[in-house]
Formats: C-alpha cells, structure tokens, sequence
C-alpha cells in the first residue's frame, strides 16, 4: 500500500515536507523549517516516524528554507542517502543553509554570554538544531536532477521534475510509484511561481496525474496586475529623481533583489527614467545574484537574450556591490537619487536598519515595501503607517515616505493555481490534497476548484497518514 504523511506545511506555510511509503522503499520530497515564532521553532524536530525508517531517497523542490531547513538535522542524525534537486537549488540551499546556521550560533553564543552574565547556564535545548559542519555533510549528498528527465530514485519509484517558476532551480516533482501491483502517479506542485516573473520560465504542469499535492499560499486572492506595479514603481523613481531624493528597499536576498534588478534594468533601458546608481548592499544578495548568473541556461527566453546580447550588463553599468560593511557605510555620505536594495526583507535585521535609523526621519527618502511583511515586523509597523519607531535604541520620527507595492510576489496567484491545477485536470482525474497554506486559503481554493472542475480537494493535518488507494 502507498502512504503519504505531509511533516509540515498543513494549514500553514511553512516546514514543507511529504513521507511517502510504500511495502518497498521510503522517500521524503522536502524536508523544511518551520518559521515564525517560538511555537514554530518547538516543531523543528525529525519525527519519530522519520527516526524509526531508512529513508532510501530524498527529493528537493526547491532552494528555500523553510523546504529544505531540516534536512541539516536529518543529516546530523545519519540519513546519508541521495538527496536529489537541481544544480541552481544546491547552489541555493547552501547559500540558505548556511547563512541559517551562522545565525543560529551567533544566538546561541549571544544568549549563552547572557545567561553566563546573570551567573546562569543556557538549556541544553537551546544548542542550534545544525551547524555548518551538518549543512557541508548535506550538500555533499545533493545528486544534480536535470528538469524533464524521468529517473529511477528507489525500488519501485520513478521521479521526474518540472518546472515550478517561483524561483531559480524551482521545480514540480511527479513520482511514479509501483507497490504490490498498483501504479500511481503523485505529484507535487512545490511552491508555484506567478506567470511572468523575471528571469524564471512560467511553471510547467505536468499532463497527468492520480494524486495532487498542490501549494495554495494564495488561494484566496488574485495579486495586484505586475504592469501597475511597475508604473508605480517609476512614479516613484521620477520623483526621486526630480528630489535627489534617495530610495531603500527592505529585500529578500534570494529571487527579491534579482527581480528589483530586472525591473530597474528594464526601466532604464526603455528610458521611462534616467540611469541612477544602485547599492546592492547585501552579501547575501550579491552572492545570490552570482548563482543566477552562473545558471543562465534556466533563464526564460526574454531574460535569457537580454544577458546573451550584453543588454543587461549596459543597463545595470550603475550597480555597485557594496559587500563589506565599510562600503556600506560609504553610501551615508552619497548625495540622491540613488536605489539601495538590502535585507532584511521585513526589516527585523540586517543592513536596511542602519539605513532606517539614518533616513527615516527624511522626507526625502522613500521606503519602497516589496514583500510580504509579517505581523510584528518593523516592515509590517512600517506598512500600518505608525508615526515612531525605535531603531537600535533610537527613537526616529517617521518623516520618510513609505510605498507598499502588491504586485511582485513570487507565488501564483488563485486563478494562476486554478489553471496550473486545471491543465492536469483536463487530461486526468486526479484526487487533490491542498497544503501549504492558511486554512482560509485552501478552503477558499478548494471551494473555486469545486465549482470549476467538481473535484473535491482534500485538505490534510500534520502527520495524518494518507492511504493512496
Ligand atoms: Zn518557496
């Protein structure tokens, strides 16, 4: 008999993970973090499940944490199996996990000073759940899949990925699994890009399946049209320009910055404004930009003439990597216009706080929101329009012009989860399971595909075990 139990991302977004059994072999597809708050942190575990099986093979849809962010602790506890995924998510998962693993120490070492200064000892559960020796002994496990190629994984699976358009290397996974005489075809959107996004091929649906797993982040709701949100964006621009004013962008490191780039490049070369400088002040980010350009070869067609005929590399001839933290500090003294994208992207940490505590208080300077900022989030008091904030113990009048632009999600909205889910529908019959999302949103996804295609989804719990039939 087949099996699935989803470890994570059931009724919520994150720790993505899928245990598929069958009388023969074992594969996990994902194995995320869980984040958010301290609850979250509490079910970063391997579950007892995943500790009392061999897992012959693990499948990677993609490069973010909160997909691949317990794969570390698996490692730690002796998985030494292939873990499959594309070169651009190795390249990515370790940018990811790495940088995941520093913070993690450098809390602990924090926490451990304080706790020492109080004459106290830090609970031994408060050891970070990896480190970087774990995420070095993982990657080393990573098996380079290429998209559209089926392949042989475990006794009795067959795997083949696809394109997922949420970010470099994304990927759907269809498992083919045979078990006892029964053959069946289970797939897994993995996290669903929007149409459109720069740089990335649209998501590429596979044309048949028995069993869906589909991500339903934002099944609820349609974004706001990208072209708006570009014009916005050079509203913006001109007036800073016009101001020298200067413009900071609170910015993922990962997909985020690359796609600000894109559409800044693509402003300055269709002249809708004039060339001004931009601060990609970010390690992080400038090491990713790096991965990107090491895997043009998945760029879409667009993206992909743009690099080969030099346009990009003339359109963003004003971008300056300001890697070391000197340099960043330089860019205080730079008169506007200029755009200076760094991270954090909800502004809880990172570079974009130095450039807070500085320009807040201007009226001359713009916050330029692009990505979604969570409740408690410096970014989300940005966004509800507070009129005082403190800033590494400094109080700072908001005088700053503050933007919140809709339009530039890396997640498909409901009518493009629709379609993506309707194009396997209309060669099969497949049974759905909706997960990684909120309960209003799958609820209200499922409801839409009812109505349009009369199937109705399923929507599971955390470690509920699915019998495939
Ligand atoms: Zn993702």
């Amino acid at each position: 008999m087949i099996t699935i139990t989803p470890f994570g991302a059931a009724g919520e977004v994150t720790g993505s993970s899928y245990f598929v059994q069958t009388s023969q072999a074992r594969v996990l597809v994902d194995f995320g973090l869980f984040q958010g708050d301290k609850e979250d942190d509490a079910k970063n575990i391997v579950p007892g499940a995943l500790h009392r099986s061999t897992i012959d093979a693990i499948v990677l849809t993609h490069g973010h944490l909160d997909h691949c962010g317990r794969l570390p602790m698996l490692v730690r506890e002796g998985y030494g199996g292939p873990i499959y995924c594309t070169s651009a998510t190795r390249d990515l998962a370790e940018l990811v996990l790495r940088d995941c693993a520093h913070i993690m120490e450098h809390d602990f070492e924090r926490r451990k000073k304080r706790a020492s200064r109080k004459g106290g000892k830090i609970n031994r559960n408060d050891q970070p759940i990896f480190d970087d020796g774990d995420v070095t002994e993982t990657i080393k496990l990573m098996v380079d899949v290429d998209y559209d190629v089926q392949q042989t994984i475990a006794p009795g699976f067959t795997m083949k990925m696809y394109e997922a358009g949420h970010m470099l290397g994304s990927a759907s996974v269809a498992l083919v699994v045979t078990d006892e005489g029964v053959q069946k075809t289970i797939v897994f959107s993995g996290d669903l890009g929007p149409l459109e996004l720069p740089y990335l091929r649209d998501p590429n649906p596979p044309e048949t399946a028995d069993v869906v797993f589909m991500e339903s982040t934002y099944g609820d709701r349609d974004h706001r049209p990208l072209q708006e949100t570009e014009d916005e964006f050079a509203q913006i621009i001109k007036e800073v320009v016009a101001n020298k004013g200067k413009i900071f962008i609170p910015s993922f490191a990962i997909g985020r910055t690359q796609q600000m780039l894109f559409h800044l490049a693509e402003l300055f070369r269709k002249g809708i404004v004039p060339k001004i400088p931009i601060f990609v002040d970010s390690p992080m980010g400038i090491s990713a930009t790096k991965i990107y350009t090491h895997h043009t070869d998945l760029f879409d067609e667009e993206s992909a003439a743009l690099n080969a005929s030099g346009a990009f590399a003339k359109d963003l001839s004003s971008v300056k990597f300001t890697g070391d933290a000197e340099e960043s500090r330089a860019i205080n003294d730079v008169e506007g216009p200029f755009v200076v994208i760094a991270g954090a992207g909800m502004c809880n940490a990172g570079r974009i706080l130095h450039h807070l505590r500085h320009n807040l208080g201007d009226p001359n300077s713009h916050i330029v929101i692009v990505g979604y900022q969570a409740r408690g989030s410096l970014g989300r008091r940005l966004v509800d329009g507070v009129d005082e904030v403190s800033i590494m113990g400094d109080r700072i009048r908001i005088r700053a012009q503050i933007h919140t632009l809709g339009g530039f999600s890396a997640h498909a909205g409901q009518t493009e989860l629709i379609n993506w889910f309707g194009h396997i529908a209309s060669h099969s019959s497949p049974q759905l399971f909706l997960t990684h999302g909120e309960d209003d949103a799958r609820f209200t996804l499922a409801a839409r595909i009812r109505e349009k295609y009369g199937v109705r989804a399923y929507l599971p719990v955390y470690s509920e075990i699915l019998q495939i039939a």
